[in-house]
């Protein structure tokens, strides 16, 4: 086990992120997940449309990929073509 020496001059163990077998970081792990919640909140990402927000919940535009935001993108792409069909409907 690894010790990290604290301000006050005290030891604690140091928490490690458990990798899975082959080698990777497991993203279930709480200690990943918390410290990668915290590194993303602090990159901002400029929107021309939705203006700033963070990595962390970005806007539709700036989404990454992943089941859950092509399933987002996809909402949002229906909801822009439904919207837009509104519109025209119209005229
Ligand atoms: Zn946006």
């Amino acid at each position: 086990m690894k010790w990290e020496k604290l301000p006050n001059g005290k030891w604690k163990p140091l928490k490690e992120f458990k990798r899975n077998s082959d080698g990777k970081f497991n993203p279930a792990d709480p200690v990943y997940k918390a410290r990668a919640k915290i590194k993303m909140q602090k990159v901002i990402l400029n929107c021309e449309i939705c203006g700033d927000s963070t990595l962390y919940e970005p806007c539709v535009h700036h989404l990454g990929d992943g089941y859950a935001n092509d399933m987002k993108k996809k909402a949002y792409k229906k909801m822009r073509t439904e919207s837009k069909s509104i519109a025209e409907s119209k005229y």
